[in-house]
C-alpha cells in the first residue's frame, strides 16, 4: 500500500471522475518544509508562525521573521504558501509577554485581537511577510477573526505597511492573497458578507468545533461533544463553501478534520477546494481521493446535512464509503 502511495508523490490530486482538489500540508517551522516536499503536498495550507515566537526568548525581530518566511517561500518555489499571522493566547503562551490571567482564555485576548491592540508587534510581522512575498507565492491569513471590522482593520494595516515598504524602495509582490480563518461560528454564519472582502477562507475546525459545540478541545470530560460530524458543523461548512463559491473565492480547511479519512468524501461533496493536513497524511489522502467520485459525494450531501446526529452521519459515511472511523 505504501508503495502505491509513493507513486502518487508527483501527481496532482484527481478524483476518479476527473476533478482536481489541492492537498496541502501544515507546518510549524521552516524545517518542516522538507517533509512537505517529500510527501508530495501541493502547497503549504497553514504555516503556524506562533512557533517562531514560542521558541524564542524575546520577540523575533523583523529580520529574523523575514528570514524564516523567505526560507519557506523559496523552498516551496511556485507552490502556494499560506502564512498565518500570530495566533497567540488561548492555550499558547509566550514567556516574555505578560498577559493578564483570564477566566476563559479561549474566549479572551488572543490572536488577531491581541495583534490589533498591540499594533507595533503586528506591523513588524506584516513587514517581514511583505518583504518575503517577493520570494514565492504568498497568501496571508488572519486567525480568530470574529467581525468584518477586524478583517478590514487587519487588511488595512497590511496595505499600509505595503505602501510604507514600497516608499522605501522595497520590492513587494503584487499578487499576495489575503484571507482569514473561519474558526468562530459567527464568521461561518456571516460567510456571505465576509466572502465579499476576502480572497479565501481556511476553516480551522479545531476551534470551530470547540466554539460551535461549546466544548473545550482539551477537556476529556466533554470530548464526547467534540463532534466533527455533527450536522451543525457540516451545515456551517456548507454555508461557508456555498457563499464563498458564489463570490468566486476558494475555501481550504487546515484543522484536523481535513486529514481525517472519513471526512474526505463529505468535504469533497461539499466542494472544499483545498485540504491542508499533516504532511504524513497527504499520500494516503491522495490515494483515497483517486478512488472517490465527486458527483457521487455531492449526491449524498443533502442527505447528510439533514441527519439528526453525528453518529448517524458517521455510520452512513463509513458504510457508504467503506472507511473506518
Ligand atoms: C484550527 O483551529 O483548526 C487551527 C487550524 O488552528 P489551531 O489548531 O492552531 O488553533
Ligand atoms: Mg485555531
Amino acid at each position: 500500500q505504501k508503495e502505491e502511495w509513493k507513486k502518487l508523490k508527483n501527481e496532482k490530486t484527481m478524483t476518479a471522475d476527473g476533478h482536481h482538489v489541492e492537498l496541502a500540508a501544515n507546518i510549524g517551522t521552516p524545517n518542516d518544509v522538507k517533509g512537505v516536499l517529500d510527501n508530495g503536498a501541493e502547497a503549504v495550507g497553514l504555516y503556524r508562525t506562533e512557533f517562531l515566537y514560542m521558541d524564542a526568548e524575546t520577540f523575533p525581530t523583523e529580520d529574523e521573521q523575514f528570514t524564516a518566511y523567505k526560507t519557506v517561500l523559496e523552498s516551496m518555489g511556485d507552490k502556494k504558501v499560506v502564512i498565518r499571522t500570530l495566533d497567540i493566547g488561548g492555550d499558547k503562551e509566550l514567556s516574555y509577554l505578560d498577559l493578564p490571567h483570564e477566566m476563559n482564555p479561549f474566549l479572551g485576548y488572543r490572536a488577531i485581537r491581541l495583534c490589533l491592540d498591540q499594533t507595533d508587534l503586528f506591523r513588524t510581522q506584516l513587514r517581514a511577510l511583505l518583504r518575503a512575498s517577493a520570494y514565492g507565492k504568498l497568501a496571508v491569513m488572519f486567525p480568530m477573526i470574529a467581525t468584518i471590522e477586524e478583517f478590514r482593520a487587519a487588511k488595512a494595516l497590511l496595505l499600509e505597511e505595503k505602501a510604507n515598504l514600497q516608499a522605501e524602495g522595497v520590492t513587494v509582490s503584487e499578487d499576495i492573497e489575503v484571507g482569514m480563518m473561519v474558526e468562530i461560528p459567527a464568521t461561518a454564519v456571516m460567510a456571505r458578507q465576509f466572502a465579499k472582502e476576502v480572497d479565501f477562507f481556511s476553516v480551522g475546525t479545531n476551534d470551530l468545533i470547540q466554539y460551535t459545540m461549546a466544548a473545550d478541545r482539551m477537556n476529556e470530560k466533554v470530548s464526547y461533544l467534540y463532534q466533527p460530524f455533527n450536522p451543525a458543523i457540516l451545515n456551517l461548512l456548507n454555508n461557508v463553501i456555498t457563499e464563498a463559491h458564489k463570490a468566486g473565492k476558494w475555501v481550504g480547511m487546515c484543522g484536523e478534520m481535513a486529514g481525517e479519512e472519513l471526512a474526505l468524501p463529505i468535504l469533497l461533496g461539499l466542494g472544499l477546494d483545498e485540504f491542508s493536513m499533516s504532511a504524513s497524511s497527504v499520500l494516503r489522502a491522495r490515494s483515497l481521493m483517486t478512488r472517490l467520485n465527486k458527483s457521487e459525494c455531492e449526491a449524498i450531501v443533502e442527505q447528510v446535512l439533514d441527519m439528526d446526529t453525528a453518529e448517524e452521519v458517521v455510520d452512513f459515511l463509513s458504510t457508504t464509503f467503506d472507511i473506518k472511523k
